[in-house]
């Protein structure tokens, strides 16, 4: 069975129709990266998968279960312990340091601290970012910024890792390598990685490219 079943899934915004009718099935431990011009539906489809929308048509089954049988409670227990989320600007919250950042959604889901701080100082190793997990978000740069974001996100070993553009405000060297160290770590963590990305470069990584255009897969 496929880890993710989508079916038919439209959208509609008003009279915007951002998805027509999507049918895809996605395996787990897998990686895919979700190419197409800007508007094109690529976010959109992101949210869905995340649990961060429902859709106007059809449905959406992880590992059988149709999302939309989900009242708002499981949808967001899903959303924070089923899925880890990357985007290109990086929500972190500017009062709080980085460590604090991090296990923020990781004490909502009602993990206990000391497992996660440890797993937490692992992947900050990992990414070379350990010296900055006692620093505020504004004392980062945008590469450890970004790391920082890919920590929070795995933090809870999510089976789904969703990334809408999370290179876009990088330089292209800093890209390759927050794209290779997503790869590696989802493999790692046995999670199907999902990448949004309108760089060809990033999109060269990746074996299975699902292109979109106008709503549509094509
Ligand atoms: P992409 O990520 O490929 O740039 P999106 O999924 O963000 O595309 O958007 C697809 C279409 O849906 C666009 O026409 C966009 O303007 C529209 N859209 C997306 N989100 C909303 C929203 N919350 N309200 C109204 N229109 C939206
Ligand atoms: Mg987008």
């Amino acid at each position: 069975m496929a880890l993710f079943q989508i079916e038919n899934v439209k959208k509609t915004y008003g009279k915007v129709h951002a998805l027509r009718g999507v049918n895809l099935s996605l395996e787990g431990n897998s990686q895919y990266v979700i190419c197409g011009a800007s508007g094109s539906g690529k976010s959109t489809l992101l949210y869905l998968l995340g649990g961060l929308d429902r859709p106007s048509e059809g449905r959406i089954l992880v590992e059988g279960k149709d999302l939309s049988s989900y009242d708002d409670e499981s949808l967001a227990r899903y959303r924070n312990l089923y899925v880890g989320f990357v985007f290109q600007f990086h929500f972190l919250l500017p009062s709080m340091n980085c460590m604090n950042n991090i296990m923020l959604p990781a004490q909502i889901g009602g993990a206990t601290p000391s497992d996660l701080k440890e797993n937490v100082q692992v992947l900050a190793e990992k990414l070379g970012v350990t010296h900055c997990l006692k620093k505020y978000p504004y004392e980062l740069s945008g590469g450890e910024q970004q790391r920082v974001n890919i920590i929070r996100a795995l933090s809870l070993r999510p089976k789904l890792l969703l990334c809408d553009e999370p290179t876009g405000n990088l330089d292209s060297e800093n890209s390759m390598k927050v794209t290779s160290l997503l790869k590696q770590l989802a493999t790692e963590y046995q999670s199907t990685l999902v990448v949004v990305t309108h760089d060809d470069k990033v999109a060269a990584h990746f074996d299975n490219k699902i292109s979109m255009v106008d709503g549509s897969v094509v």
